[in-house]
């Protein structure tokens, strides 16, 4: 799946909210000609109106109105559909009153004079928000997740150091030339493995953003630590996989949560690893694009046992897993850490029996919704 390809803006609503009707047609002309769908309100009463009428996914919202604030234009809109992606247009100067209403909820703002592309990739960006939003609260219609994963990983944890505990002593007191008995000691411990390792996933994936930790991040550093734990991961298998990296030198640092995309990459590779279990090559490759040289690119191609094609569509939701063993939660963390918190794309590419790119492509700015704290 393409989270970036899946974004299809065609006929999607929006609603423009100036009193200013040549920039009122000069925003229509941009965004029709994209094929938005577009309504006008030229006072903040219509704007509400037409908010409930028209029901707009995203309202480009100026903040001077003639007859009420553009605050509180955004307050009732948000009360009418609290998904309603909100885009506020400020004067010249107007950036600590933008901060303010991005407190309220509105997703970015623009200054005037707008640049067209400006203009139309705000918005594109403020409809992948949203989306992620609905999406993101549908994944928790397994009601009390987050409560019921924590509760569990302790009532599994706890037994489970007891076991290890206790088969140490076994251990130390078998007889070692007892084959059988040494076999059975060894499923044990890796069943214990795998269950503090489920559990351990499974709390991932429920551990809430940490919303402050944002910092100067070396992406080859972190691929270099992830590539040491996974060596310590597999390491029989990693005998048999070939591991090639070709890092751009000069690939800006990029501004996120070390942890996280740490815990991403981790995901991938683990997948990328556990898809080739007779062996292959795993190809990391990190570059910026001209084209777009406020993203930075990673690459991981794998010379697996790829996807079948009616899976692709399922991958990051969470649970799907074709491994008998799998949590199905790794890549829908890496959609959760990527794409929603910071503003990247993920995006999977795959033939079976042939491979699979996994490509992650991360902002290096930093947000002003980062400094503000929205998410
Ligand atoms: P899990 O690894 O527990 O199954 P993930 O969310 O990490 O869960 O992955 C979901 C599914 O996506 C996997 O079960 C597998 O079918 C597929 N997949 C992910 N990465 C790869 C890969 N590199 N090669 C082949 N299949 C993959
Ligand atoms: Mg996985």
């Amino acid at each position: 799946m393409n989270l970036e390809g899946k974004m299809n803006f065609e006929r999607r609503k929006i609603l423009v909210v100036d009193d200013n009707t040549e920039f009122v047609d000069l925003a229509r002309k941009i965004l029709e000609s994209n094929n938005f769908q577009v309504s006008v309100a030229l006072d903040g009463k219509t704007a509400i109106e037409k908010a409930l009428l028209d029901a707009p996914e995203c309202v480009l919202l100026d903040l001077k109105l003639p007859d009420i604030s553009g605050e509180e234009v955004l307050s009732k809109v948000k009360e009418i559909d609290k998904d309603i992606a909100i885009v506020v247009i400020t004067g010249y100067g107007g950036e600590q009153v933008a901060v303010e209403m991005m407190r309220k909820g509105a997703i970015d703002f623009l200054s005037k004079p707008i640049d067209n592309e400006v203009l139309l990739s705000s918005i594109k960006n403020a409809l992948e928000i949203r989306d992620a939003q609905i999406e993101d609260r549908q994944f928790l219609r397994y009601p009390g997740l987050e409560r019921f994963f924590p509760f569990l990983a302790h009532e599994i944890r706890n037994p489970l150091h007891a076991i290890s505990g206790a088969l140490a002593i076994i251990q130390r007191r078998s007889d070692l030339k007892d084959e059988i008995l040494g076999r059975s000691i060894k499923i044990i411990y890796e069943e214990v493995k795998h269950l503090n390792g489920f559990v351990q996933e499974c709390l991932n994936f429920v551990r809430p953003p940490n919303i402050v930790r944002f910092v100067e991040v070396e992406i080859s550093e972190i691929i270099s630590v992830v590539m040491n734990i996974i060596s310590h991961m597999f390491e029989s298998e990693a005998k048999k996989i070939k591991v090639v990296t070709q890092l751009d030198p000069q690939l800006p640092k990029i501004y996120a949560n070390y942890e996280e995309i740490k815990q991403a990459f981790l995901n991938i590779v683990r997948n990328a690893f556990e898809a080739m279990p007779q062996g292959g090559q795993l190809t990391i490759q990190t570059y910026t694009r001209s084209d777009s040289p406020q993203y930075i690119c990673v690459t991981f191609t794998d010379t697996g046992m790829g996807i079948k094609k009616e899976n692709l569509g399922n991958l990051f939701n969470p649970f799907f897993t074709t491994k008998p063993r799998g949590t199905g939660l790794g890549l829908a963390l890496c959609r959760r850490i990527i794409y929603e918190r910071h503003h990247g794309k993920i995006h999977i590419e795959s033939e079976e029996d042939i491979g699979t790119t996994v490509k992650v492509e991360l902002p290096v700015g930093r947000r002003i919704a980062d400094l503000v704290g929205v998410k």
